[in-house]
């Protein structure tokens, strides 16, 4: 075995790299190991927005009645490989499932205690670091073809005032006074403050892990095959690269995570939820905010020298390569919002979300392994909540306890 940093994180992405950084606050001596490097999964592509607000579950008790009209439509932002469904199905029973008010009150409440704090937690990590630059505070709005569209969605909005969170509707007029640019476009818009906007995610993360690598750190490239133990803990993982030894290993792999811990015996019910971006270069609209178009499923956000369209969710593994079908919804729904948008060139881009059942991250750690910790399931918020994240994380493996309730993430919940 290849002699080793003292702590492993697996996975260089925005959980990782965060939970990296915060350990070597505390002292500690850590190598991240990517099979690519940094930024090089769903941290990269993502819509950008610290989204703190953002705590209703896909799967509400709304969504329910419109699931054959989203899989069968033309213009839907639900998209399933449909030679996946046999293995999808016991996830998708199991997520269904919780489409229910209660679950999704405590889904909210859970993911509210992760995300509430999310800029001042972003800055936290990145002040006096060279991915500063990137992040904005900024306003978070939701955009709506009208008033009764807004009023469909009455309940999330009721959950996130019962659990504080403060907003302000906007009608037509109002939006085009905040921000010319939307004039016209939309009837009804409700604006969250206290969020923030990444400029360009994939150049934050890296730029914090270059900080991670100027502070001491060390990045190895290489994809870890298996975690090897003796006695019941960890020694090491197996890499393509060979063997390294470790004392203590936090699991960041985004969507790839599952196998891994599966191995170590923990129930791991998380799919991919696959998403795309399609990306303007050079364009001639800007916008002052990001923004969540509502009804279509994805996120506009004027970034560095290009408008970044995300969002859609399409379920079909890790294994297959990008559809072309969730593309061209983008691309259509693009032209029909902003008909008047010109460029220079056009990005794309698939990611795949880390998803569970219950729509709740894993942190903590590892019953059955109990020097292995799990940072992963952060679904379409794991920017939002990275950071913090591994805040928590570096407490729990330094044997702090977090001065927060973290059974809802319990990574053995489902065991
Ligand atoms: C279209 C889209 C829009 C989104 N928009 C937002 C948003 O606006 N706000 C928000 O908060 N979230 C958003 N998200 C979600 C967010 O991007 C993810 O939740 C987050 O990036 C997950 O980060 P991560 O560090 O867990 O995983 P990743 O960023 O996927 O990192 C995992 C890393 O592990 C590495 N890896 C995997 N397997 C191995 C292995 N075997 N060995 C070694 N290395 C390995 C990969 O190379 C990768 O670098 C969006 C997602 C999508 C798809």
């Amino acid at each position: 075995m290849k002699a080793s940093d003292d702590i492993l994180v697996i996975g260089g992405g925005i959980v990782g790299v965060s939970t990296a950084i915060w350990l070597q606050r505390k002292g500690f001596a850590v190598t991240i190991v990517d099979r690519e490097g940094f930024a090089a999964g769903t941290s990269y592509g993502n819509a950008g927005i610290l989204a703190a607000s953002s705590v209703i579950p896909v799967t509400t008790p709304q969504l329910l009645p419109k699931i054959p009209s989203m899989l069968f439509g033309r213009d839907t932002p639900l998209f399933l490989r449909w030679t996946y469904l046999p293995k999808l199905l016991p996830f998708l029973l199991h997520y269904l499932g919780h489409a229910n008010r209660k679950d999704v009150k405590r889904i909210a409440e859970g993911l509210a205690n992760l995300m509430h704090d999310s800029a001042e937690q972003h800055y936290a990590l990145a002040k006096g670091t060279p991915a500063e630059r990137y992040m904005k505070h900024s306003d978070y709005l939701h955009v709506y073809p009208s008033r009764q569209a807004f009023e469909k969605d009455a309940a999330g909005w009721e959950t996130r005032t019962e659990l504080g969170y403060g907003y302000t509707e906007l009608d037509a007029a109002g939006l085009a006074e905040y921000d010319p640019a939307l004039a016209n476009r939309f009837g009804y818009g409700v604006l969250c403050p206290e969020s923030g906007q990444i400029t360009d995610p994939g150049e934050y993360t890296r730029a914090l892990g270059q900080h991670f690598i100027d502070q001491g750190g060390r990045l190895e490239i290489a994809a870890v095959e298996e975690i090897i133990t003796e006695n019941g803990r960890a020694v090491g993982i197996r890499t393509s690269a060979g063997e390294m030894q470790a004392s203590r290993i936090v699991v960041a792999s985004g969507a790839w995570s599952g196998d891994m811990v599966r191995k170590l015996g923990l129930k791991v019910p998380m799919e991919s939820e696959r998403g795309y971006h399609v990306e303007y270069v050079n364009p001639n609209l800007h916008f002052r905010v990001p923004f969540m178009v509502t009804e279509a499923k994805f996120a506009v956000n004027s970034m560095e020298g290009r408008l970044r369209c995300a969002g859609v969710a399409e379920f079909g593994g890790l294994a297959a390569g990008p559809s072309r079908q969730p593309v061209e919804y983008l691309k259509r729904r693009t032209a029909s919002l902003f008909p008047d948008l010109e460029y220079d060139d056009v990005r794309v881009w698939m990611g795949h979300r880390p998803s569970t059942t219950d729509s709740m991250p894993m942190i903590g750690t590892l019953p059955n392994v109990p020097n292995v910790w799990a940072g992963f399931g952060h679904q379409h918020l794991g920017l939002t909540g990275g950071p913090k994240t591994g805040r928590w994380l570096a407490q729990l493996v330094s044997g702090e306890m977090p001065n927060t309730d973290l059974t809802a993430y319990a990574p053995d919940r489902f065991s």
